[in-house]
């Protein structure tokens, strides 16, 4: 085992809380009691509540008078976004249509199944050939009943950058009715974000994918009176989502988006990314990045090594320090291929040879550097024994 502590080479899946922040939110809100408590522990905790919503607001430039409800992450900001607009239709025969892209994170996708199964009508966008999405696909989808269309800013397994703001346009050329949700957490901290200028009516942020706690997230709102709030049982956040809020995550949440976003214009992670992909290419000559064509996050590499298993490659990367992760889902212990990376047009195949690795700006080049020599080292001894493998094809079944 490495004497070093592991290098987080796998960011988009949790980016981890700095001490320094944690523990100066520790200490900021450590008599804080219940922010709905109407004593002084209670106020003490809903005046930093309150602040740290409105840095974050700030923070995502959120046009004037949104409101950002503090949730306990981005699967129920997502949940609540594509359920909420349905509320009123489900169990009735009324017709309504959503939209999503073919790439969603499932806490977008399922629901909308979920959705499709109690009669509303599901259209899911798939890219054009090459991997780009055209946002004439999805205001040409648009049919009279539409009530939301989901797209994510970016995604989490590939990187790449949605147009959303051209799609939004698109749509409201469209349809003055439909709710636009935009599920912009991989984005978040890692490239410039308005939530004016996309033209989104609702966004989900999730706070551990930018150095906050996981179990913290925000819907934000452009006009709450369009919400009907999905998780009931209090008054909490103006009765748009019950529950009594962690302040202590969502100080460290503003702290960490504040410092994500202060980092932005030296674009470190992007350039750490980019020596790891020039090193990785140079000394393993099979190696392939995959959608190297499409515009993608800047601390985001979808690699493929063909001949190796990813679950494989991941595993003994982790032995030797490295955390990266592969697409593939875990289902009661049988690892699937990745729907995302199949619906981008690789193989099974392909798909299952794939590692994602992404970068923070944690690290300085030194590390980066030694990173990637353990990466080389590790890939170019599983390639000499890629041939004892069983052919990838015939181990995915069905
Ligand atoms: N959307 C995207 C694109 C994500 O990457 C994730 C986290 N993997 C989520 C939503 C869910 O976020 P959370 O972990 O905060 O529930």
């Amino acid at each position: 085992m490495p004497h070093r502590e592991p290098l987080n080479f796998d960011v988009n899946a949790t980016y981890g809380v700095e001490r320094d922040l944690l523990l100066a939110a520790c200490e900021k809100s450590s008599s804080v009691l219940n922010p709905s408590s109407v004593h002084a522990g209670g106020q003490k905790g809903r005046a930093l509540l309150e602040t740290s919503r409105e840095l974050i607001l700030t923070l995502i430039d959120a046009p004037p008078g949104a409101r950002g409800i503090f949730t306990s992450g981005a699967t129920e900001s997502n949940n609540s976004a594509i359920g909420s607009p349905f509320l009123t239709y489900i169990n009735t025969s009324r017709p309504a249509q959503i939209i999503i892209s073919a790439i969603e994170h499932p806490s977008v996708e399922e629901p909308a199944e979920r959705l499709c199964r109690q009669g509303v009508f599901l259209t899911r966008v798939f890219p054009r050939a090459g991997g780009k999405f055209a946002p004439s696909d999805f205001a040409e989808a648009v049919l009279p009943h539409c009530k939301l269309v989901s797209v994510m800013l970016a995604n989490n397994e590939t990187g790449q950058i949605l147009p959303v703001k051209e799609i939004c346009e698109a749509i409201r050329s469209r349809s003055g009715d439909a709710l636009l949700h935009c599920d912009a957490v991989q984005a978040l901290g890692k490239i410039p974000l308005s939530m004016k200028e996309l033209g989104a009516d609702m966004l989900s942020i999730s706070a551990h994918k930018v150095g906050g706690l996981p179990g913290c997230g925000m819907l934000v709102l452009k006009d709450e009176h369009r919400f009907s709030p999905f998780m009931l049982g209090g008054s909490q956040e103006s009765r748009q989502r019950a529950g009594t809020e962690s302040v202590l995550g969502a100080v460290i949440f503003a702290e960490s988006l504040a410092r994500r976003i202060e980092e932005l214009p030296e674009n470190h992670a992007g350039r750490m990314t980019a020596l790891l992909q020039e090193i990785l290419l140079r000394d393993v000559p099979s190696l392939k990045v995959n959608f190297e064509n499409l515009e993608c996050l800047p601390n985001t590499l979808n690699l493929q090594l063909p001949g190796v298993r990813a679950d494989d490659l991941v595993a003994a990367l982790d032995i030797r320090g490295i955390l990266v992760s592969s697409g593939s889902a875990c289902a009661s212990g049988k690892p699937l291929g990745s729907k995302v990376l199949e619906r981008m047009g690789l193989s099974k195949s392909e798909a299952r040879q794939s590692i994602r690795v992404s970068l923070g700006a944690q690290y300085d080049e030194e590390s980066v550097k030694e990173g990637a020599e353990i990466i080389v080292s590790v890939m170019n001894e599983m390639l000499q024994h890629s041939s004892t493998f069983e052919p990838l094809e015939e181990a995915v079944g069905v």
